[in-house]
């Protein structure tokens, strides 16, 4: 059907603009009403800024789906045809994010657009994003820049200068360099719509673009690549390009929130900046020579009460540290004063550390699961009273799969679930023969899907070998006949970033146990495994090379049972096609190092069972075996069980634990089918209220201390009841 406009006033009323820009997707209504409330005088919005934002449009974007459902496809106006080509055809990824923490923070953007949270989210916008994966069979994980293209893609929109279509709209950000003089770095400013699954509000994501000719090369150099590592210089230069931008962005554009949200501590500069504005308010022009102790001390408890902080791991690497020597070269007089102050590092008093400032200028902290919350407060006991748990969650519509949200959608007992995934909580489901069938057949067509998609891959990497030097990565690309999946096959995916905590080669420890199990039950077995190790983490890629290196003697030793398969180019299109075409997820962290872990949460969005060491989410989620398994070490967690050195991390007891395991988890599958759907079942009934981001933004809203309007606040309300992860 080809809509003429004047058919379709709805399609017009999707473009609509305001002095910062044109924007497709929200109605005018929509944009003044969002804008008004972030620009408004009494400050009741709040900042929420990330490192990355994870949040492609090929997984979820209502605006697409409204158009391609209603067969919105053409106009006759050739501006609105570019519109619709660029939602339906453009390219559907945006690169900027690396794994969980991202993936979360679009998740929690989504949720707080569907409960109609006045919040913008600030991150960096990376020309070259993350990295892109190939994975050769003899060489591992190969990293190379990508490339994208911000225009095209849709929901990105660039702002302009107010009034001035064409000129791109520029920020001023001070920094030090070298020098005690301040000098100011351009940047511009796109803006990401993620918008309500209805359609009806919005979170506006502001990505400052630091890669302007007129930028000098060490903000370029910075701003290139989310989390470069080429030298610490550039590392301490991106947290820089992110919290210094918050200010200027916000005087900028006139948001006027009195609450910012640090999405971890890679954003802590902008208390740097808080402080400086409240010292040069108190202090006058000779802020620098009259500022004490005490000032610093005072001023810092004032800008505490704009802060709320979440803390994502316990893992060392994930909190910044720079020496002393290199930042005192980037900073002010008076950031080396407040740092000096607020962010020594305990252990090495050369060095800043981002995490101690972060922990101590705010007014809560939250940790992201309940196991999490005890080991931070166990890690900062200064702090202990202000830890909290806000248990993360995912967001619902995103990681559902298609042919799931169907069976919801055509289920009675389910009416509504889009909008509240409390529905899931009193639904009579195991009972409803016809949501059985419908769910177990949903989940055969994901599972299909999957192992196609895997086969086609299989395929392509052969062509691939003739064609380049890339050696394939899968021992079943070597095999003539039978290097293929089935569909059916018991399979078992695991899949999120490379860090050796994670232990994605923990199950193959000892080969032979794994194949005899296999054999002696007869039970043929899919391993589905994806990933990225961060390029200059050695340890991590050693890690993925051993995935490969064990594909063919456990093909071998199984007589070809076990069948074990990598996925390069992990990303969120994989990952959702992961967590709902597998029959059960594996996590196989060392206790307690995963704080929180999600990708679990996305299979228990889809009925799929976890099989998982009692760590993060898993400790709330497990149900005493109601909803999946658990394996491995699960005592009391010590100072000694946060190292994350070889010998300490366990693999010979837990990889024992899990062989004892596994004959259970494969008995049930194949022979006692209906249980293994009741396991599902569960899922979506008891883990679905609680781990998605509604009820966590909820949570959040608690703590941002924001006046909203009655029905916003009751449908809030009406999520905190599903659960209290402070407990
Ligand atoms: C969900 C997700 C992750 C995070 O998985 P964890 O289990 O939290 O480690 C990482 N990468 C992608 C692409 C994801 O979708």
């Amino acid at each position: 059907m080809t809509l003429s406009d004047s058919t379709s006033p709805s399609l017009q009323q999707l473009i609509c603009s305001n002095k910062f820009g044109s924007f497709f997707g929200v109605t005018r209504e929509t944009l003044d009403k969002v804008w008004s409330r972030l620009t408004d005088p009494s400050r009741n919005s709040v900042i929420y800024i990330s490192m990355e934002i994870g949040a492609d449009p090929d997984v979820y974007n209502p605006v697409r789906d409204f158009l391609v459902e209603n067969d919105l496809t053409f106009s006759s106006d050739p501006a609105l045809q570019s519109l619709l080509d660029k939602y339906i055809q453009g390219p559907q990824k945006i690169p900027n994010y690396s794994g969980g923490l991202g993936i979360l923070a679009g998740d929690t953007l989504k949720s707080l657009a569907d409960t109609h949270v006045p919040v913008a989210g600030i991150s960096l916008l990376y020309r070259e994003g993350y990295f892109s994966q190939l994975v050769d069979f003899k060489v591992g994980q190969i990293d190379h820049a990508t490339f994208w293209k911000p225009a095209v893609t849709p929901t990105l929109f660039p702002l302009h200068e107010p009034g001035q279509p064409g000129t791109p709209l520029e920020i001023s950000v001070p920094f030090f360099n070298g020098s005690e003089k301040e000098t100011e770095i351009n940047a511009r400013v796109w803006v990401k719509l993620e918008t309500s699954g209805s359609m009806d509000y919005f979170v506006p994501e502001f990505l400052l673009d630091y890669n302007l000719p007129s930028a000098p090369e060490w903000a370029r150099e910075a701003s290139k690549q989310l989390y470069s590592a080429k030298s610490n210089i550039i590392k301490a230069n991106q947290r820089r390009l992110l919290g210094s931008g918050v200010l200027p962005l916000m005087q900028k554009l006139g948001l006027t929130a009195r609450t910012i949200h640090l999405n971890e501590q890679h954003g802590v500069v902008v208390t740097l900046h808080l402080m400086l504005r409240e010292i040069k308010a108190r202090l006058g022009s000779d802020y620098a020579e009259l500022l004490t102790d005490k000032d610093i001390k005072d001023i810092a408890d004032k800008v505490a009460e704009q802060l709320v902080y979440t803390i994502h791991t316990p893992v060392k690497a994930g909190h910044d540290r720079f020496a002393r020597s290199l930042y005192d070269q980037i900073s002010g007089k008076v950031d080396r004063k407040i740092l000096n102050l607020l962010a020594n590092d305990e252990d090495s008093p050369d060095e800043y550390n981002f995490t101690a400032l972060a922990m101590q200028v705010n007014r809560t902290v939250n940790s992201v699961s309940r196991l999490h919350r005890d080991v931070t407060r166990r890690q900062f006991p200064r702090f202990a009273d202000k830890i909290n748990a806000i248990t993360n969650g995912v967001h619902l519509t995103t990681w559902a799969s298609k042919n799931r949200s169907r069976v919801f959608d055509s289920s009675q007992l389910l009416n509504g679930w889009r909008d509240d995934p409390g529905v899931f909580s009193h639904a009579r489901l195991h009972t409803d023969s016809g949501f059985r069938q419908q769910l177990l057949t949903a989940w055969q067509e994901d599972n299909r899907k999957l192992t196609e998609h895997i086969n086609n891959m299989l395929i392509q990497h052969r062509i691939q070998m003739a064609e380049t030097w890339i050696e394939p990565p899968n021992y079943l690309s070597y095999l003539k006949d039978d290097g293929f999946l089935e569909p059916g096959v018991f399979t078992i995916g695991f899949a999120r970033r490379f860090s050796t905590y994670k232990r994605a080669d923990l199950i193959f420890d000892d080969i032979d146990a794994l194949a005899e199990l296999l054999v002696a039950g007869n039970w043929r077995v899919n391993f589905i495994f994806a990933g990225k190790a961060h390029p200059s983490d050695e340890p991590g890629k050693s890690v993925l090379k051993l995935i490969l290196n064990n594909q063919e003697e456990l093909f071998t030793k199984s007589k070809g049972m076990a069948r074990l398969v990598f996925i390069p180019g992990y990303d969120m299109a994989i990952a959702k096609m992961m967590v709902s075409g597998c029959h059960a997820w594996l996590n196989s962290p060392k206790r307690p190092l995963e704080a929180s872990g999600t990708s679990g949460m996305k299979a228990a969005m889809n009925g799929v069972p976890n099989v998982s060491v009692m760590d993060g989410w898993w400790v709330e989620g497990y149900h005493n075996g109601k909803t999946g398994w658990k394996f491995g070490y699960e005592g009391p967690v010590a100072e000694a069980d946060m190292s994350e050195t070889p010998d300490s991390l366990l693999y010979e007891e837990d990889s024992l634990s899990f062989y004892q395991l596994f004959p259970e988890v494969l008995r049930t599958f194949y022979a006692q089918p209906d249980q293994f759907l009741d396991i599902a079942i569960n899922n979506l009934h008891l883990n679905v209220p609680i781990f998605n981001t509604h009820r966590m933004v909820a949570e959040y809203v608690r703590k941002y201390e924001l006046q909203l309007d009655r029905e916003t606040e009751e449908r809030l309300e009406r999520f905190r009841k599903l659960y209290q992860s402070e407990m």
